[in-house]
């Protein structure tokens, strides 16, 4: 690497003095070697082309008063023929109007006669900056489009009227476009998908304050409507410095195999759950059966240590049953079934089911009076699994002598649910990973209460696939509150 005159160049670089006085061709020369620089000179315009036809020069100091071939001439073929060479016009005081003529056709800039070894420097040094950030910018932008060409996942952007800016070879074959070149076409001609052409609109119309990746998955059919292939699609807006929408970028995984994975995780996991329930279930009745005596006196004893499988069993039988509701919510069977449900009716049974364990516990169960109708679409089945969890949550971890609200507001588009006690409460961490399967929170206080750690999993893949949203507020010993927001039902069916 060349580093003199202060500047890094990641090679030597190389320059053709132009000039058919001898003098100046031999100054120029010497000073630029002295600086690290290789240098050539060439008599005059003709011979200049000669050396460019046959090599590359970075930088060309270019006399415009010559004999033959007139430099302009020279500056001109070498702007169109290549770009990336930079010249500097050398030009007696009386010619500057030929100088802002060379600057016209596309000179970097121009030195005027006689000049001190200093100046030439100076013009040089700059020249030099600025091929360099020339050669960054190329560099970064080749760097870039190897990387994008090579992604295993599909890359498109548009600009702002979308049009295709860019589309790599990934995106094409997902889309599985074979046709002509698509940079510049409407997006419409390449991708057909309603959603995603949705998507872009989307991501263009959004505010500059605004900034959210929109995200959804495609199903793609072969030519005999056989399903192909799941594509999981990602679209974003970027923006300029003054945050105005300059285009989108829309990224594609395929995730098919992903999908199936899943699936047959899921259908496993219902597999082993439904086969442990079953019998499961006939051990317990066999308990119930020796308990009554049936099978023979039961000591003291015996009937304590029956009592204690009994509720092991009913443990795991509470575990069989939630993972079996899970994967039904995953595999997005409960969508199915959607009405619209007042959600005061449905909150006034949960309580008065929920006040029994309540007042066996001390605590106090209340429902705050609702004073408009609340209407809610949803699947009535797991709308009650997601207020019975959250109430039965908070008897299970609020002492006795503490209190539990439940009440419902309605928040522009969205039924707000809420369920505050006086609880245990938790930290700032537990509340990060409480809607975790399996996580439990292990402390003191919670170390005699039974749970499977699943029944925040399953609330917030309901509330989700109702597209809610659940959030919980919760200080240690102080208590907790979870808010449900699901949308509101605007027609009745
Ligand atoms: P679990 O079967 O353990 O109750 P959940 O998924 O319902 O499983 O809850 C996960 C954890 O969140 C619980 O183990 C408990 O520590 C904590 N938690 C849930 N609800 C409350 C609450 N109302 N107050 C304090 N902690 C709670």
């Amino acid at each position: 690497m060349t580093e003199r005159a202060g500047i890094r160049t990641p090679y030597q670089t190389k320059i053709l003095v132009v000039d058919d006085e001898k003098r100046i061709r031999e100054g120029c020369r010497k000073m630029l070697t002295q600086e690290g620089f290789e240098v050539a000179g060439a008599e005059n315009g003709f011979r200049a082309l000669e050396m460019i036809s046959e090599e590359h020069f970075d930088i060309i100091l270019l006399d415009l008063m010559m004999s033959g071939v007139p430099g302009m001439e020279v500056l001109i073929h070498v702007r169109s023929h290549h770009p990336d060479t930079v010249i500097i016009v050398i030009t007696g005081y009386a010619t500057l109007e030929h100088a802002i003529e060379a600057m016209k056709n596309g000179a970097f800039d121009f030195i005027p006669k006689p000049f001190s070894p200093q100046d030439l420097r100076v013009v040089v040094v700059k020249a030099i900056e600025y091929i360099r950030t020339l050669q960054d910018i190329s560099n970064e932008k080749s760097r870039m489009r190897v990387l994008i060409n090579h992604l295993a996942d599909g890359v498109m952007a548009t600009d702002k009227e979308k049009r295709v800016a860019l589309a790599n070879p990934a995106f094409l074959k997902m889309l599985g476009h074979q046709g002509d070149r698509v940079i510049g076409s409407h997006v419409s001609e390449l991708v057909q998908n309603e959603r995603l052409n949705e998507m872009i609109d989307q991501a263009l119309a959004m505010p500059g304050e605004e900034f959210a990746e929109l995200t959804d998955e495609f199903q793609f059919e072969d030519r005999a409507g056989n399903p192909k292939t799941i594509l999981g699609a990602r679209c974003v807006p970027f923006r300029d410095r003054l945050d105005r929408n300059l285009g989108t970028v829309t990224l594609l995984q395929d995730i098919t195999t992903l999908k199936k994975m899943e699936q047959i995780k899921s259908d496993f996991v219902s597999m082993v759950a439904h086969e442990i329930r079953s019998p499961m279930n006939s051990v317990l009745m066999l308990i119930k059966v020796i308990l009554k005596g049936r099978a023979g006196h039961v000591t003291e004893k015996q009937e304590e240590m029956l009592n204690r499988v009994s509720e092991k069993i009913n443990s795991l039988v509470n575990l069989a049953s939630e993972l079996l509701d899970l994967a039904k919510i995953e595999s997005g069977l409960i969508m199915q079934e959607q009405k619209r449900l007042d959600i005061g009716e449905i909150l006034t049974e949960q309580v008065a089911f929920h006040q029994t364990k309540a007042q066996e516990r001390d605590i106090l169960l209340e429902l705050i009076p609702i004073s408009e109708p609340a209407f809610v679409l949803g699947n009535r089945y797991n709308i009650e699994e997601v207020i019975s969890n959250l109430v039965g949550n908070a008897i299970k971890y609020t002492p006795g002598g503490g209190k539990i609200w439940v009440s419902t507001t309605a928040k522009e588009n969205h039924h707000c649910i809420c369920v505050r006690d006086t609880g245990i409460g938790m930290s700032q961490e537990d509340i990060e990973r409480i809607f975790e399967r399996f996580y439990r929170v292990k402390n003191e206080k919670t170390r005699n209460i039974g749970g499977t750690g699943l029944g925040l999993a399953i609330v917030k893949s309901i509330v989700e696939a109702h597209n809610g949203i659940i959030n919980v507020e919760s200080e240690p010993d102080l208590g907790s509150t979870f808010k449900v927001y699901i949308p509101t039902a605007i027609h009745s069916d």
